[in-house]
């Protein structure tokens, strides 16, 4: 990197420390994109992390999960908390346009400068939840956010990515979702530290809310930590209820160290991607000997495993 990309991403990290929406946009963008610099943009900012509470939301398609958090993110304002809003969209670039649709529908909290929001893909390179969003997460929480929530559109393997990802998780269910209940009981309800039961105006949300808390006892045992809210999204009703419940959970025991340890997990992660990087690029000059290797394994003389060690050594050896 020249001395010019250099100054600039050292004035980029100050202005996100400050708080600068501008360069938290920008920021992110380079970290999601893995343009040039994003690993010291990332481990310039990591001696500030930890401030922000990170919020996963998640549940199946239709529940209320864009309604609600456009209210959460009110009732969060409301507090005089500043909010970064990430949306993560686990399907193709296509659908990206519908998720940022409803993104702009979120109008109150858009025009207001305490919130900020964006939408991220979640596809990684391996599969999974990409590790951008964890980046994108730390950015807002360097930027000074309060909360940070991140949104799940759609159901599948991400939930529980993103429950790691959060400090404190929320699954939402609303009455009347039939099989999407049995979804929810095997496998996103694990992974709840705060359940709600939205769309409490319809008939049938107190026995959901009753099955919920059968599920609870039978599956963890009378745990009092983990609580059951009902709400209205549509109305705000229950909202500020449900805020008190994040809060309860976030002042809990060992919280805040878990939060930090959070943190640090994922700068693990960021020195691993940035190794695999590494690796990938020093296999560059190699790919006669990847190509024999991958022969000598479809033929039988050798596995996966090995090919992968004797790989290791000869780039660990430099003798590329
Ligand atoms: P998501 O797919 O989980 O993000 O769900 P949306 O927020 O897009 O909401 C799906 C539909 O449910 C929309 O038509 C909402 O207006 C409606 N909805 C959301 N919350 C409530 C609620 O509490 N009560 C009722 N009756 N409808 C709601």
């Amino acid at each position: 990197m020249d001395g010019g990309s250099a100054k600039y991403l050292t004035d980029l990290v100050e202005r996100v420390l400050v708080g600068d929406t501008g360069a938290l946009a920008r920021a992110i963008t380079i970290a999601e994109n893995r343009l040039e610099g994003w690993q010291l943009l990332l481990s310039r900012i990591h001696p500030k992390l930890g401030r922000a509470v990170v919020v996963g939301v998640t549940g199946p398609p239709g529940v209320g999960k864009s309604t609600l958090v456009n209210e959460f993110t009110k009732e969060q304002r409301r507090r005089n908390r500043t909010v970064g809003v990430l949306a993560i969209d686990p399907s193709s670039p296509i659908s990206g346009g519908a998720v940022l649709g409803d993104r702009i529908r979120m109008t109150d909290s858009s025009l207001d400068n305490g919130v900020f929001i964006r939408s991220a893909s979640s596809r990684g390179r391996l599969g999974g939840l990409s590790p951008a969003v964890g980046h994108m997460v730390d950015l807002m929480d360097a930027s000074g956010r309060d909360v940070v929530v991140l949104e799940t559109v759609g159901t599948g393997q991400s939930e529980v990515e993103v429950a790691d990802l959060a400090d404190t998780t929320i699954v939402v269910c609303a009455p009347g979702l039939g099989d999407d209940v049995q979804a929810i009981k095997a496998g996103i309800l694990e992974v709840g530290d705060v359940l709600v039961v939205n769309k409490s105006d319809q008939a049938q949300a107190r026995q959901t809310e009753q099955q919920l808390r059968a599920m609870l006892m039978l599956r963890r045992g009378p745990r009092a930590d983990i609580e059951v809210v009902k709400t209205v999204a549509t109305s705000g009703v229950g909202v500020a209820e449900l805020v008190n419940a994040v809060d309860r959970h976030v002042a809990g025991s060992g919280q805040a160290e878990h939060r930090i340890a959070r943190r640090e997990h994922r700068l693990q992660r960021l020195i691993i991607e940035s190794a695999m990087d590494d690796i990938r690029a020093r296999c560059g000059g190699n790919e006669e000997l990847i190509a024999s290797l991958a022969k000598a394994v479809r033929c039988g003389e050798s596995d996966v495993d090995a090919a992968s060690e004797s790989l290791v050594r000869l780039l660990l050896s430099g003798n590329r």
